[in-house]
């Protein structure tokens, strides 16, 4: 009888955090094994890249795996048949998920963010949350090595807390972006060029950026940074790397000395339970999923859940706070057609430019812009009737939208969220997916500390938009309307839920995200983080993720693991 191969690393999930450890353990000579609960994605075959929009049979509209439209890259969303999540009473809660090897990184917004000093010691700041157990120091060389192997353009600035990287060079501004530019400099917002994973230069194999802006559909070329294209084919490469798709991880597996032996699954094809033996778990199925694991992985060594010693898993949960505010600009009308293409995404935004002293909510936040032309998207401008002339008919509706388009501009804030004891996720005790699997139940509050710290930005954006002449959209939303904060999980940086800390009573993981308990058991997604920032999670995932892989590596040598 043929015995099951043991692998040396189980890693679980194929986005960010586990797109790197398939590619870091693979590169350190490690056979690994890689379960994904979503199907392949071709990076050639499966982009709409080059579609126009006239040949979507739906005109753009969604579809059910694909609510962004049906030529968005994600495969997943919101809501997925069969894979409940539930809510607490009171809880305003959504929880996007990708089911496609490549995880989120197939369509995400590529804005790539240093965490800075402060970031990993807030409490020492403001005696809020907690400190990092690592500092700034302790993650800058892998950042280094993440912005050299996967690239992104951006400026070296020299600003406090938003460490400069190693960048290409970033596109220019676009004449609405100057226009932006101008309003925040007269009002001391700091703007600069954008930091986007982005390839301006050739990488590799890689071409450069060709300017098509239509990054959320996946990029045919490689240009911008995805798990599936960039870190999955060298991981292949190496013949150390069994990719398994569309296997549904259940639960960590233990020996009887408590330590991991591998993951069981439901292979989605088939329906049937199926096990992998390994001598190294790594999580990386994003925060809450890897909470959901935990929890699942329940055993007489661990009744509470996997690694759960403390009852931290599942808590400490957080995701970036939100508000948007958009507007018609009527200087930026009429001008003569030009190409406004670019990147998928804004050339320019703004870090965090305050000082809290003199603020009534902690933390900052950073602002992403958005507006002029581009190729026009089936029902773009959101409605000529929401602009001055109204709409018409023929050739006098066709010279609206020419004297229209790209008249407008909105602002989003971004910005960091404090974990509170009300905010976290746990198992539902009656509610099961459609392979038995017990579902999440979320629990979700924003404090003051983050109403009034989007009502801050409710007011810069509208100070900004007046500034260039423009008149928001939409009124300043009221203390009752939460000043328009996002729903939790609905700008999707979720993170936490098995935090990292050095004392075990209630941490997780440990300082190298491995679990205190479960000495072979690591995570490499969202889920250490002790806290958001007011950056863009993902660069820090996958920095993060590279230290703990470099880790194992070293344990792994030593014959430690
Ligand atoms: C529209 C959008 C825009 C975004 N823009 C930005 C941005 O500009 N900058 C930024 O920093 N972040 C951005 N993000 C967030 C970013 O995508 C995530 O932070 C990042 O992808 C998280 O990486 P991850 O590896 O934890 O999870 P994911 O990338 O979601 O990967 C998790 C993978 O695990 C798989 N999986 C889940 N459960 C299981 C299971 N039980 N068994 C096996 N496999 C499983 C999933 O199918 C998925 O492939 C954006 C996200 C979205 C959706
Ligand atoms: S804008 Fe650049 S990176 Fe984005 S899809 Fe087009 S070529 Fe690729």
């Amino acid at each position: 009888m043929s015995q099951r191969p043991i692998y040396d690393v189980c890693v679980v999930g194929s986005g960010a955090g586990g797109g790197i450890a398939a590619y870091a353990l693979t590169k350190a000579g490690a056979n690994v094994v890689l379960l994904e609960a979503g199907r392949n994605w071709d990076v050639i075959k499966d982009s709409a890249m080059l579609k126009w929009p006239y040949q979507s049979p739906r005109r753009g509209a969604s579809t059910r795996e694909r609510p962004f439209g049906e030529f968005d890259g994600c495969i997943g969303g919101w809501e997925i048949d069969g894979e409940p999540y539930t809510r607490a009473p009171g809880t305003n809660f959504s929880w996007w998920r990708a089911r496609q090897v490549g995880g989120r990184t197939v369509h995400w917004g590529r804005i790539s963010l240093r965490f800075g000093p402060d970031d990993f010691r807030g409490k020492s700041r403001d005696g809020l949350g907690d400190d990092w157990p690592i500092g700034y120091d302790d993650i800058k060389p892998y950042y280094d090595d993440l912005d050299r192997l996967v690239g992104l353009f951006g400026s070296n600035e020299g600003l406090p807390n938003h460490p400069d990287g190693i960048f290409m060079p970033p596109p220019k501004p676009r004449c609405w972006e100057l226009v932006v530019k101008q309003a925040a400099d007269k009002h001391k917002v700091t703007c600069i060029p954008s930091r986007l994973s982005i390839i301006t230069k050739p990488l590799g194999n890689r071409a450069p950026c060709h300017y098509c802006g239509q990054c959320n559909r996946g990029c045919m070329t490689n240009s911008n940074f995805s798990s599936v294209g960039v870190l999955i084919p060298p991981a292949m490469a190496t013949g150390r790397l069994t990719l398994l798709t569309e296997a549904m991880a259940r639960e960590v597996t233990l020996n009887k000395d408590g330590t991991a032996s591998g993951v069981s699954y439901v292979n989605k094809r088939t329906g049937t339970d199926e096990h992998v033996r390994a001598r190294i778990v790594v999580l990386a199925a994003s925060a809450c999923e890897t909470a959901r694991l935990l929890l699942n992985s329940k055993s007489s060594q661990f009744p509470q859940g996997l690694a759960n010693s403390s009852g931290a898993a599942g808590k400490y949960i957080t995701d970036t706070t939100g508000t948007d505010v958009g507007a018609f600009i009527p200087k930026l009308m009429d001008r003569p057609p030009h190409n406004d293409d670019g990147v998928g995404g804004a050339h320019l935004y703004m870090p965090w430019w305050l000082d809290n002293a003199k603020l009534d909510f902690p933390r900052g936040y950073h602002i992403e812009i958005w507006g002029g032309g581009g190729v026009p998207s089936a029902g773009f401008m959101g409605g000529i009737q929401n602009y001055p002339e109204g709409g018409g008919y023929g050739a006098e509706l066709k010279q609206q939208y020419r004297k229209y388009y790209g008249a407008s501009v909105g602002f989003s804030g971004r910005g960091e969220m404090i974990p509170n004891d009300d905010t976290y996720c746990e198992i539902d005790p009656s509610v099961v997916d459609r392979w038995g699997i017990p579902v999440l139940r979320f629990h979700w509050k924003w404090t003051d500390h983050e109403l009034n710290q989007v009502k801050h930005m409710q007011e810069t954006f509208r100070t900004l938009l007046k500034e260039m002449g423009g008149e928001p959209r939409s009124p300043m939303p009221t203390k009752e309307q939460g000043y328009g904060i996002a729903a939790g999980g609905v700008i999707i940086h979720e993170l936490g839920g098995a935090r990292m800390g050095k004392d075990p009573k209630t941490n997780v993981l440990n300082e190298w995200c491995q679990a205190h308990d479960v000495k072979n058991l690591f995570a490499t997604d969202g889920a250490p983080f002790v806290s958001q920032a007011d950056k863009n999670p993902t660069w820090t995932i996958m920095a993060l993720a590279m230290r703990t892989c470099a880790h194992i590596a070293d344990l792994r040598s030593k014959r430690e693991l």
